[in-house]
């Protein structure tokens, strides 16, 4: 008979104080109702290699929303349920939310799931994941706290770092596990075991992509996206040929691949300097790999992605927006224009459009500028107010505005930078208008 393994010390010890009695509560609740609980998948597999993860995953062996309904109540939080696929949703006062799925035996009939009847429920729930890995579960009740569920060999594959299929039907039945396979694979620097990479090529030989919807693709791709270092996932994506199973024209090339590294190390040095300022990195990621395709056929990998016109038109128009910053930014460096209009060239364009050209100029001086832009130039303000502007005796409409631009740009270049110079900088401004008089009126903009 196997030895059971018990982790309850290791999740006193790797979890946070409230996430350990959060469990404890979870399992009190289940013995009370005559119910079975368990935490289960990424959850489970992070603690067991030792990475955070705060997201608390709950198998309930009954009623899973009676259940979740009554735990909340205990922790004060609120519940969102769905009746549909008899899960909740828990989300605690401090924002942290914890879902709750039930395991039951009806849910999975599925040709793939044969002898059923003979399967406990959680074991069920388990045989319908992903990898060995995501399959493992930690009993809760009380009575057997911390004993560790594991049916389908996910310690050993952790010990090994193989990421293996439960059965041979697993890509079949859902084709976006290859794309996981690969981002679970590179995140843990793990491989992919020789039997599941076969079943992934005889997979891919029977086209299912084909018939997966575009969200469900883009989907995976995001949380590819989303990794610390996306690139390697796409490059094995790409020996797997996957990227043309989406989309014949998506295509690694050397110079997609040189601008996809320098996407990555300008999210990187971005992140660092504004840990709090959230960026889309899919965006990124995207312009990078449709940098070299024409826009007909962006187009159309977009519309095999399911974009919303929306999310297409956004992208098309970073790509333009970014061209002519481009082609100006590179004008502007060779007349060794002012700083500010530096600023007026970049400053239409969102930070994702800024970042991507940062990673897209290739000479070294011009992203310098991009960087300094961002660094420095986006977020200044003019010292003076609309307010001010009208005790010194304008009166508010469009003038207002062209000051107030102008003076930002007396400020960036170095000519009006305190309070002061500000307010002496406007009212020479005002003196010089009213000079000028009812004469024709020249745009006062440019220098
Ligand atoms: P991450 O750290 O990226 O969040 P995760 O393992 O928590 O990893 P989720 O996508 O949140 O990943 O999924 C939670 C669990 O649900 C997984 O651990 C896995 O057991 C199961 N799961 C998710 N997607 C699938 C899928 N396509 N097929 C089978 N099981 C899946």
């Amino acid at each position: 008979k196997k030895r059971e393994r018990n982790i309850r010390r290791m999740l006193k010890e790797r979890l946070p104080g409230e996430i350990y009695s959060l469990l404890k509560s979870a399992g009190h609740q289940a013995r009370d109702m005559g119910y079975q609980v368990y935490c289960v998948g990424g959850f489970v597999r992070d603690i067991l290699l030792g990475r955070s993860n705060l997201d608390v995953d709950l198998v309930v062996e009954g009623d899973g929303i009676k259940f979740a309904r009554a735990l909340a109540e205990k922790l004060d939080a609120r519940v969102r349920e769905h009746q549909k696929f008899r899960t909740a949703v828990i989300i605690c006062a401090d924002g942290r939310k914890i879902d709750v799925a039930t395991a039951r035996l009806e849910y999975y009939e599925h040709p793939a799931a044969l002898p059923m009847v003979e399967l406990s429920s959680i074991k069920m729930d388990l045989y319908r994941r992903d990898f060995s890995i995501n399959a493992l579960a930690v009993h809760l009740n009380p009575q057997n706290m911390g004993r560790l569920v594991d049916f389908f060999g996910g310690q050993r594959d952790l010990k090994d770092k193989v990421i293996r299929v439960l059965h041979s039907l697993s890509f079949v039945e859902d084709p976006t596990r290859i794309v996981r396979a690969i981002r679970f694979e590179q995140r843990f620097g793990f491989r992919i075991g020789a039997q599941t990479e076969k079943l992934i090529k005889n997979a891919l030989e029977l086209n299912i992509f084909h018939q997966l919807s575009g969200s469900r693709i883009f989907h995976e791709l995001q949380m590819i996206f989303e990794e610390d270092t996306p690139l390697p996932c796409l490059i094995r994506m790409e020996n797997y040929g996957l990227l043309k199973h989406i989309h014949p024209m998506l295509k690694l090339s050397s110079n997609v691949k040189n601008i996809l590294t320098e996407t990555e190390k300008v999210i990187n040095w971005f992140q660092l300097l504004y840990l709090e300022e959230k960026i889309d990195k899919w965006i990124l990621y995207m312009l990078g790999l449709l940098n070299h395709i024409n826009e007909v056929q962006a187009g159309i990998i977009m519309q095999r992605f399911n974009f919303s016109q929306k999310k297409t038109r956004h992208i098309f128009s970073l790509r333009s927006q970014i061209n002519s910053a481009m082609s100006s930014i590179s004008a502007w460096h060779q007349d060794q224009g002012k700083l500010s209009s530096l600023y007026f060239i970049l400053n239409p364009l969102p930070l994702e459009g800024l970042l991507f050209l940062m990673a897209r100029v290739q000479k070294e001086e011009l992203r310098k500028y991009v960087s300094h832009y961002i660094t420095h130039l986006r977020d200044i303000q003019p010292q003076i107010s609309g307010r001010d502007l009208k005790k010194m005796g304008l009166t508010p409409g469009p003038e207002f505005g062209r000051i107030l631009k102008e003076l930002k740009a007396a400020q960036i270049d170095g000519v009006a930078c305190d309070r002061q110079e500000q307010k002496e900088w406007v009212r020479q401004k005002i003196a010089e208008q009213s000079l000028q008089g009812g004469k024709e009126k020249r745009a006062s903009g440019k220098n």
